[in-house]
């Protein structure tokens, strides 16, 4: 029997110390502080950044700045905005980290395991063959930053290279 792995059905933040704010509204305003907060990604009202409680190194998430539920909320130029930055982190997982697989997935609401279910967002997690020993004992815990800082300057070229095009 096949098991479905769900990694992202799994809180973004646990324990942040001021739980009215949304933490993912305050990664979208603080556009001047995106090295500190491991985005590595703006465009078109979106942005691309490590979990900081990632299931493996490389958890990215895509984020629309603006604060709402679900991905029929965004309307559809941005759902293709979207999409098109998922097919972007997808080279540059593929390149940047060298992963042999991929996966992705979203929450919508408390009951699907949402971890903060008014603001939707989307996960795409590099896969390795054997790595899921190491993820069930990394799962729901910080990293290390060092571990963070090494995964954001190996997948940061992959996202500069596009605003020339
Ligand atoms: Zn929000």
């Amino acid at each position: 029997m096949n098991h479905l792995w769900a990694p992202w059905r799994h809180s973004y933040i646990t324990a942040e110390e001021n739980p009215d704010e949304c933490v993912l509204c305050t990664i979208g305003r603080e556009s001047d502080r995106d090295a500190d907060n491991f985005v590595l990604y703006r465009e078109n009202g979106f942005y691309v950044v490590l979990n900081r409680y990632p299931y493996i190194n490389g958890h990215l998430m895509i984020v629309p700045e603006k604060h709402v539920p679900d991905l029929r909320a965004l309307g559809s130029d941005g759902q293709m905005a979207m999409m098109s930055l998922i097919a972007m982190c997808e080279t540059a997982l593929a390149e940047g980290l060298g992963c042999m697989g991929m996966n992705g997935g979203w929450n919508v609401g408390n009951c699907a395991g949402a971890g903060i279910p008014g603001h939707i967002h989307m996960h795409l997690l590099p896969r390795w063959s054997g790595d899921v020993n190491f993820m069930t004992t990394v799962g729901g815990t910080r990293v290390m930053s060092a571990s963070l800082e090494d995964s954001y300057r190996s997948l940061l070229p992959y996202f500069r290279g596009e605003e020339d095009d």
